[in-house]
């Protein structure tokens, strides 16, 4: 296991737009292997490749939905499912929008409230560069938009309606 140093504001990376990657070869086996190794090491639910100082479209993100609890129902074990997706994009976006909290790895202290789409279709490469699409709904979707705006030099503040300090008691999930 390889951890790699997460890189927080003001630090240039994270204002690039990163590059397609072309190459799937071993040395990108290993930068994705260590991406995984440090989001969850973080934790956090998503990492994009410039968050470890690599400007390349490569996102990793693993999130377990919630379901709905249902009074009396035994709470269900939900899995979390890891995605790896190289150069995404964003095909197809609902109508609907939704306002949440955001966190960021890389910029610690700091949240804000985001409107993103409800549901999203993202399309790209899977880590031997083979097609893959993924439907999003809710917080999967969010994450994978906060994801996709870091590999086009986006962070959330830019898009945030406010932004605070949390206290201590509030948990956001980081990405
Ligand atoms: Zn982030």
């Amino acid at each position: 296991m390889t951890l790699r140093k997460i890189v927080t504001l003001p630090d240039p990376v994270l204002r690039k737009k990163a590059r397609p990657i072309s190459k799937f070869d071993k040395d990108l086996q290993t930068l994705i292997d260590d991406m995984v190794d440090t989001m969850r090491d973080a934790p956090g639910v998503g990492l994009a490749a410039p968050q470890v100082g690599i400007p390349e479209r490569l996102i990793v993100v693993e999130y377990a939905d919630q379901p709905d609890v249902i009074e009396g129902a035994k709470p269900k074990e939900v899995k979390p499912k890891l995605y790896v997706m190289i150069n995404p994009e964003i095909v197809k976006t609902s109508e609907e929008t939704v306002m949440g909290v955001e966190g960021c790895l890389s910029i610690p202290g700091l949240v804000g409230e985001v409107e993103r789409y409800s549901k999203i279709q993202v399309k790209g490469l899977n880590r031997h560069g083979k097609p893959m699409k993924v439907k999003a709904e809710d917080w999967l979707a969010r994450i994978f938009q906060h994801e996709i705006d870091h590999i086009n030099g986006i962070v959330f503040p830019d898009r945030a309606t406010k932004v605070w300090k949390p206290e201590p008691e509030e948990e956001e999930d980081m990405v």
